[in-house]
C-alpha cells in the first residue's frame, strides 16, 4: 500500500500530462494505422555521385497528427516501437513503397527503414514476400535499411531474418554507419550491399580534417569491399565536392533533394532542386 501510494506521488503534474500526450498520440497513430488515414510517405533521391542519376529513393514515413499536424518520426516511431503498433505500420510501408516503386518509370530501387522490432522475428520475409508480388517489383529494386543499433538488439536472430531476404534478392544498406556500436563487426558478420555515412560526418567533413578522413576511409572501405557508399545529409555544394573528392559513390541531402510526395517525383526536373 505504502510503496503504492510512493509510485504514485511520483507522477508530478508534469509527467503526467506527459504521459497523457504520449498516450494519446499512440491512440491516435492506432487509428491511423488501423484505418490507413494521416500515414503518407515521402521520397528523396540518392544519386550516383558521377553521373548523377537517381539510383535509389528512401521512403520516410510522415504523419499527419488530426490536432497537432505534422509530427516527425523521430518522435512518432518510437511511440510505435514501444506500443507493439510497427509491426502493422512497418507492413504498410513495405506495401506501400513496393506499389509506389513499381510505378516509377526510371527504374530506381526504394529503400526502405526498417526498425529493431521488426527484425529476429521471422516475420519479415513473409511480409516482403507479400508486398513484392502485390505490386510486381522485382525483389532487387528493393532494399532494406537497418541501422546498427537496430542490429545489436537479437543480433543473430536479426541476421538470420537478413539472410531471408537477401536469398530472396532483396538488396541490404547498413544505415548511419559509424555513430553505433562495433561497426566494423558488421561490416564482417553480414555482406551488405550498401553503407551509408551518417549525415554528422558529412556536415563536418568540411570543416573538420578528422571527419574528412573518416568520410574516406569509409569510402576506401565500401570500394574494396566492392560495397556501394552514400554519403547522407549532403547540404551544400560544398558537402557534394568533398564526398565526391573522398571517393564516396552515393550522395542523398537536401542539395540534392527533399522528402517529398510521390505526386512530385512526376518530373526529374521537379524532384531535384539544387540550391
Ligand atoms: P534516417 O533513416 O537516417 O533518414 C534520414 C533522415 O535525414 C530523414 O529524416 C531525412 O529527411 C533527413 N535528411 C535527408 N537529407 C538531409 C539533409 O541534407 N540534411 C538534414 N539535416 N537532414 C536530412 P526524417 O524523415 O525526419 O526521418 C528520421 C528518421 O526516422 C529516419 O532516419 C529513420 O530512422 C526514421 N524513419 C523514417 N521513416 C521510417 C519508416 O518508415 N520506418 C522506420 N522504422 N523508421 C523510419
Ligand atoms: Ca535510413
Ligand atoms: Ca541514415
Ligand atoms: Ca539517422
Amino acid at each position: 500500500k505504502d510503496a503504492g501510494k510512493n509510485t504514485f506521488r511520483l507522477f508530478t503534474p508534469e509527467l503526467e500530462l506527459r504521459l497523457n500526450d504520449r498516450v494519446r498520440l499512440e491512440s491516435k497513430l492506432r487509428h491511423a494505422v488501423e484505418q490507413r488515414e494521416g500515414l503518407f510517405l515521402y521520397y528523396q533521391p540518392i544519386l550516383n555521385t558521377v553521373t548523377r542519376q537517381i539510383t535509389c529513393r528512401e521512403a520516410l514515413i510522415r504523419f499527419h497528427h488530426p490536432l497537432r499536424g505534422w509530427i516527425s518520426p523521430g518522435e512518432f516511431i518510437p511511440v510505435a516501437e514501444e506500443s507493439g503498433l510497427i509491426g502493422e505500420l512497418g507492413a504498410w510501408v513495405i506495401e506501400q513503397a513496393c506499389l509506389d516503386a513499381a510505378s516509377w518509370t526510371d527504374g530506381a530501387r526504394v529503400a526502405v527503414n526498417v526498425s529493431a522490432r521488426q527484425l529476429g522475428n521471422g516475420t519479415l520475409q513473409p511480409t516482403i514476400l507479400a508486398a513484392l508480388l502485390k505490386s510486381g517489383l522485382p525483389p532487387d529494386r528493393l532494399e532494406i535499411e537497418v541501422t546498427e543499433t537496430a542490429l545489436l538488439e537479437n543480433e543473430l536472430d536479426s541476421l538470420a531474418d537478413l539472410r531471408q531476404m537477401r536469398a530472396m534478392g532483396v538488396r541490404i544498406a547498413l544505415d548511419d554507419f559509424g555513430t553505433g556500436f562495433s561497426s566494423l563487426a558488421h561490416l564482417r558478420a553480414f555482406p551488405f550491399d550498401k553503407i551509408k555515412i551518417d549525415g554528422s560526418f558529412v556536415r563536418d567533413a568540411t570543416t573538420r580534417a578528422d571527419c574528412a578522413a573518416i568520410v574516406g576511409l569509409v569510402a576506401e572501405l565500401g570500394t574494396r569491399l566492392g560495397v556501394t557508399t552514400v554519403a547522407e545529409g549532403v547540404e551544400t555544394q560544398a558537402h557534394f565536392d568533398l564526398v565526391r573528392a573522398e571517393g564516396c559513390t552515393e550522395v542523398q541531402g537536401y542539395f540534392f533533394g527533399r522528402p517529398a510526395p510521390m505526386e512530385s517525383l512526376a518530373t526529374r526536373s521537379e524532384e531535384l532542386k539544387t540550391a
